[in-house]
């Protein structure tokens, strides 16, 4: 397609979760001139990239990781298992963009080579690697903050002969494991989704584990139509309940774990862990992401677990994760510990016997030689921070996001960086993206967003971006609760401490809720 010099209201990038209900909201709701563009080859973003065998949402109940706004759309979608697979989000998506007609103003396989922003027009023009340009007011940056591909660089790495795939970047076509010795690097979300399913149909499979992990069985289960209609029949406060929790529309325990004994505890443990890991972290206790004792005493309750799982006692040593619980990223597992006990399933761990080189057909550790014919990469994603500055729009004076960002990821709310008027972020560096449901965290944000729009319109004003100021005071705001946590004192993505060299700062916002209250008070 060749569109030259095409004037919008506004350019969203990015067709997942996000871009696609902004692209909803600013045209539909709003009345504006509105084009996506996705590098992708449809709708999805995330979900249309990890397609890797057993990727599934790993939420406790699918109802809730989705769009919350329309009740027509909830009273329409089926959602059949409460952690639903990739295919099935991905056809939810597929199916959303076609009920509300967006197919039409999205264009797929393009990427912006280029996005600036002309101080005299108060506008962004940008190119695209499609002989498309055009220009926007407003540029929202709907690009993902699981997107961009962290590849390891193992010498020899690139002269591996065999089949080798990311499992961000699954191919579409089916990938057949039969008869084939598949070496898997990474037991992050992703690699411990997959494995299970890899081990059931190759001939072999070795793990290559650099951190061992905490991981709580996800219980998948078919949603029940009575659960179902339960959900719809009491949709509205459902949502403004997820509003208030943090995402979440039940009421979570508050126990306090200084009011129960130890076996008490020890038995409300064992009982949330039948009903499903996750509880565990959410229904447990007040204080196990902030209280040393009380977290360790939760993480010796999943090493224990995962301890009698695991048949062979040097397999499980290997296995047994030592950092605080819940502050990498939980994972919910469909039978990952119970892969050990397989005859082809071999775990090598990485910090005691590393790999030292790639051959064409072999990983080549300290202690051995581990031959492949297939190398699979779960080694997770430059987050957050990675997919903007792939995008490396240019602000104000030609600045380079790069520049800004080199030593640390300066922005306010998450959401607007000073030096780029006009650029919108959904999911930036500091917004609560994981740590609250991200579809609804989309939603609000986009609606903060079309109020900004609005109120930039009706006083005919061409432009805003924030202070320098504000993004230190918010800056300030994030890091302190984080700080009262013990996440800043683990190597996690969350911290950025998966990509060498990259800033180490805490990437989210904890208090979801609070949050968007925020954003409504700066409103
Ligand atoms: P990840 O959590 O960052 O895990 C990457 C894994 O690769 C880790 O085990 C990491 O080890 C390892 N690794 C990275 N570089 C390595 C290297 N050079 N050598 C050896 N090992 C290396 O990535 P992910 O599993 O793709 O998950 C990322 C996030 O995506 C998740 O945390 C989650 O938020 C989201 N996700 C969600 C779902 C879902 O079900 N909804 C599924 C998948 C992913 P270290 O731990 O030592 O760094």
């Amino acid at each position: 397609m060749t569109e030259k010099n095409v004037e919008y209201d506004a350019i969203i990038i990015g067709s997942g979760f996000g871009g696609l209900y902004a692209l909803h909201h600013l045209r539909d709701n709003m009345g504006l001139n509105v084009r996506a563009f996705d590098g992708a080859g449809g709708v999805g973003g995330t979900w249309w990239y990890n397609r890797y065998p057993g990727a599934r949402v790993d939420a406790p109940s699918s109802p809730f990781y989705a769009y919350t706004f329309s009740k027509e759309l909830v009273d329409e979608w089926d959602w059949t298992e409460t952690q639903t697979s990739q295919a099935s989000v991905l056809a939810y998506l597929e199916h959303f963009a076609k009920r509300f007609d967006l197919l039409k103003d999205i264009q797929f396989e393009t990427w912006i080579t280029d996005a600036r922003y002309d101080e005299a027009a108060q506008r962004g023009p940008i190119q695209t690697d499609h002989d498309v340009t055009a220009s926007a007011q407003f540029l929202i940056c709907a690009v993902g903050a699981l997107f961009v591909a962290n590849m390891p660089d193992y010498p020899g790495i690139n002269d591996f002969a065999g089949e080798c795939y990311h499992t961000g970047r699954w191919p579409h076509e089916k990938v057949s494991f039969a008869g084939k010795r598949v070496g898997v690097i990474g037991t992050g979300s992703s690699g411990i989704q997959a494995i299970p399913e890899i081990a059931k149909e190759a001939e072999h499979v070795t793990v290559f584990q650099r951190t061992p992990q905490y991981s709580l069985p996800a219980r998948n289960r078919p949603h029940s139509q009575e659960e179902l209609a339960r959900f719809r029949a009491d949709w509205d406060e459902l949502r403004t309940s997820m509003r208030k929790r943090g995402g979440w529309p039940f009421e979570t325990n508050r126990r306090r774990a200084s009011e129960y004994t130890r076996e008490q505890r020890l038995a409300i443990y064992e009982e949330l862990w039948e009903q499903g890991g996750i509880h565990l972290s959410i229904n447990s206790f007040v204080g196990v992401i902030s209280d040393k004792e009380l977290n360790e005493e939760v993480g010796a309750f999943v090493r224990g677990k995962i301890r009698e799982i695991v048949k062979d006692p040097q397999t499980a040593d290997k296995l047994m994760p030592d950092y605080h619980f819940g502050t990498k990223r939980l994972i919910l597992d469909n039978g990952y510990f119970e892969t050990y006990n397989r005859p082809n399933v071999a775990l090598v761990d990485l910090r005691e016997d590393p790999i030292e080189a790639f051959t064409p057909s072999s990983v080549r550790t300290k202690n051995g030689e581990h031959p492949i014919d297939m190398l699979v990469l779960a080694t997770g994603f430059d987050a957050v921070s990675g997919s903007m500055l792939k995008l490396n729009p240019k602000g104000r004076d030609g600045l380079r996001l790069e520049q800004k960002w080199g030593e640390r990821f300066d922005n306010y709310l998450g959401a607007t960086i000073a030096g780029f008027p006009n650029l919108f972020m959904i999911h930036g560096p500091g917004a609560p993206g994981v740590f609250f449901t991200m579809p609804l965290g989309g939603e609000l944000t986009t609606a903060w967003i079309g109020n900004c729009i609005r109120h930039l319109r009706e006083q005919n004003l061409g432009a805003m971006e924030a202070t320098a100021d504000a993004e230190a005071n918010w800056d300030r705001e994030i890091n302190a609760i984080a700080e009262q946590t013990l996440y800043p004192l683990t190597n996690s993505w969350y911290m950025g401490a998966n990509i060498p060299g990259k800033p180490r700062q805490f990437l989210g916002h904890l208090r979801g809720s609070q949050y968007f209250d925020r954003l409504l008070e700066v409103a």
